[in-house]
């Protein structure tokens, strides 16, 4: 079995102590990967702390071509990056090579926004001086990534700290650390300087630990689970450290009378089983209008009782396993429950007769709000219905939830767009959209959902620090 190494200071390093990786559809370890401990987190800090003054004096070209060659070698070996995402996450090859052209995208993106870094010139209020407002790098940026998006939610972090001017160490989850192993290949074979970017693995919270206590680490950006999300903020009281942080969603999707239905049906569709409901985005709550509740219902059941799951290397697959047992156990738990309140069970509701952790797609009509569903993430192939009869119910409905990640809407009335658009309380609003996410456009929560956003020119912005130089000139 091949133990893939972490990446220090410019070297790959093996260590007798590893994580062993499962592929979720057959339940078999398949690669493992080196841990580090606390003092060795402590080195690499340090290491790419003085890695830094020479990374930030390149030309911002210079830092976005580094960065363009790593997105070449992404892109060639983009099959092989594809089919470990898929046996160490289980979604199916296509959605993959998704993840993968999407990984390339940010990389080029953020490549040439380097050169976009700008500050600006503010006209003087008093004679004799000139204020400028600067952008320059925060130092070592240490970033922790979940298992669910296991490469490009690592890349959405490390390209644009890169391109800013920072050094970036990568912690990736444990159950998903191989392309993040592989993207240090890719790092290497760009020939990025020692220290730019490392790779550690090993327990969680001694890594995180390390980050928030040392003060070389200048800025840690976090994806993950709001439970995490809090601890890391607590922990960050002592040094001020700060903070980016992408945590959970609970997504609704509205659907409004005058909706192209069949437009409808397939964005809800999308936003649930993409990535088997395992995503940030993926809707939690499916709220349909009464005149087409009925209509809604049996097309988007029909729909979902033709999902192929399985392995995601089997042809024609659609939906993959749930990430481990805890993951399907939540989801079977929320199903009960969900048929405890009074919900009709339409399709699904059952774990596969097979090896490996799959679960029915399942849809559930006539959802009340009690329901541990209707709050909370089900991270799974698991579409609760409700029916709602006005714009403004739907929006109190749809507001009335901890988290603010995203939200979908179909309707073809622009006056209703405006208004969802205004008040829906999300960072991510997809209108007649159910593939809102692009490299160009901020993406991140309001509410319980996080602080700050990735991608767009914000996501760079979240990697830069800003002065105000106030220059006496005296003229
Ligand atoms: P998680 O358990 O919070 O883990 C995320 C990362 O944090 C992993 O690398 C994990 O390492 C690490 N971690 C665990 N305990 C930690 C601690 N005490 N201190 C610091 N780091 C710690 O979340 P997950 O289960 O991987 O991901 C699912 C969650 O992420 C969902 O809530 C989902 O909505 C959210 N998510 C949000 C976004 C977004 O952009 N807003 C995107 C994707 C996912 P180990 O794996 O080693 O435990």
């Amino acid at each position: 079995m091949k133990v893939y190494p972490l990446y220090l200071n410019g070297k790959f390093v093996t260590t007798q102590k590893t994580i062993r990786v499962v592929n979720p559809s057959s339940t078999e370890v398949f690669a493992e990967i080196c841990t580090i401990d606390r003092a060795a987190v402590a080195q690499a800090v340090a290491d790419a702390h003085a890695a830094f003054p020479a990374w930030r004096a390149l030309t911002a070209k210079a830092r976005g071509d580094f960065l363009k060659k790593i997105a070449d070698e992404l892109e060639r070996r983009r099959e092989e990056f594809a089919r470990v995402i898929t046996m160490e996450n289980g979604k199916p090859l296509a959605q993959s090579m998704g993840e993968m052209a999407m990984s390339v995208d940010h990389l080029r993106w953020f490549a040439e926004e380097a050169r976009r870094a700008y500050g600006r010139i503010v006209p003087q209020q008093t004679d004799g001086k000139r204020h400028l407002v600067v952008k320059t790098p925060m130092g070592v940026v240490a970033a922790i990534s979940p298992w669910n998006f296991p490469l490009v939610l690592a890349v959405r972090k490390i390209a644009p700290a890169l391109a800013a001017g920072n050094t970036v160490i990568l912690k990736p989850a444990s159950a998903t650390p191989i392309c993040a192993a592989m993207f240090a290949e890719c790092v290497e074979a760009a020939k990025l300087p020692k220290g730019v970017f490392q790779l550690v693995a090993g327990s969680a919270r001694e890594i995180a630990q390390e980050f928030l206590d040392n003060p070389l680490c200048r800025k840690i950006t976090f994806t993950g689970s709001t439970e995490v999300g809090r601890s890391l903020i607590q922990g960050a009281a002592k040094e001020i450290k700060p903070l980016s942080l992408e945590l959970g969603g609970h997504a609704p999707v509205i659907v409004f009378d005058d909706a192209d239905l069949d437009a409808a049906v397939e964005g809800a569709m999308i936003t649930k089983f993409r990535n088997t409901g395992q995503s940030c985005i993926a809707s939690n709550r499916i709220y349909v209008q009464r005149g087409v509740y009925d209509k809604f219902l049996e097309k988007f059941a029909a729909q979902t009782r033709m999902l192929k799951t399985g392995d995601g290397f089997e042809e024609g697959v659609l939906v993959g396993p749930l990430i481990n047992e805890e993951g399907l156990n939540k989801a079977l738990e929320h199903i009960q429950d969900a048929v405890t309140h009074g919900a009709k069970l339409l399709c699904g509701g059952k774990r596969m007769n097979r090896k490996g952790y799959f679960l029915e797609p399942t849809v559930l009509a006539d959802v009340p709000t009690a329901a541990a569903c209707m709050t909370e993430e089900t991270f799974a192939p698991v579409a609760p219905v409700c029916p709602f009869n006005s714009d403004d119910e739907v929006i109190e409905r749809a507001n009335q939830s901890q988290y603010g990640l995203s939200a979908y809407a179909f309707t073809r009335d622009l006056k209703r767009a405006f208004r969802l658009m205004e008040l829906l309380e999300a960072g991510t609003i997809g209108i007649n959209d159910g593939v809102p996410t692009t490299s160009q456009c901020p993406f991140g929560g309001i509410k319980q959902s996080g602080w700050g956003r990735e991608l767009g020119v914000e996501g760079m912005d979240a990697f830069l620090e800003t002065k105000h130089v106030s220059l006496g000139l005296g003229i």
